[in-house]
């Protein structure tokens, strides 16, 4: 892929924000940008890869944003199974096999719960998957950092064509 595609895709595609991880998205930085709801990817977003309990922190973070009054929910790619396991131990609601980024499932959810897409960010760590998603549902969209380096080849691939966009990004945490 070349560097110009990459650059044209990504003016068009371009995240809203890009963050270190998960804890600085503050209930603070959705009231001032207008967000009332996060769809929250759980794979590298809030757990390491295909485990069933989120990383040290994330569940007081959740408290804390919804004691703020901000709304959580999970949106993943998962199959039902899995996702229960991991959405029962964070006690969220959830969304699963949601055919990220085909943009259907995530308006149906947000329909579903009663926003309006001003209202809802998608959060994630997967630019092809989460972002680019977010952005063809017309929602607003928080690229994460991974939280781990995944094994498989597919996904280095991936990880690295990501490293190249970041590199065309500014952190908005910095
Ligand atoms: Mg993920």
């Amino acid at each position: 892929m070349s560097v110009l595609f990459l650059g044209i895709f990504m003016k068009i595609f371009k995240p809203n924000f890009y963050f270190k991880n998960i804890f600085s998205v503050t209930a603070e930085f959705c009231k001032h940008n207008g967000i009332k709801a996060l769809l929250l990817d759980a794979d590298n977003t809030l757990c390491i890869y295909h485990t069933d309990y989120a990383v040290d922190g994330v569940l007081s973070w959740m408290e804390k944003m919804q004691n703020e009054g901000i709304k959580l929910y999970i949106l993943s790619n998962s199959k039902p199974k899995r996702l229960k396991r991991f959405a029962n131990n964070v006690n969220l609601p959830y969304f699963y096999m949601s055919l990220k980024p085909l943009p259907f499932k995530i308006l149906k959810a947000i329909k579903k719960l009663g926003f309006k897409r001003k209202d809802v960010a998608l959060v994630g760590d997967q630019y092809f998957t989460d972002i680019l998603g977010g952005k063809l549902a017309g929602i607003k969209t928080i690229w994460l950092d991974y939280i781990q380096i995944e094994e498989s080849k597919s996904f280095k691939f991936k990880r690295k064509i990501e490293n190249k966009l970041k590199k065309k990004l500014k952190r908005s945490d910095v």
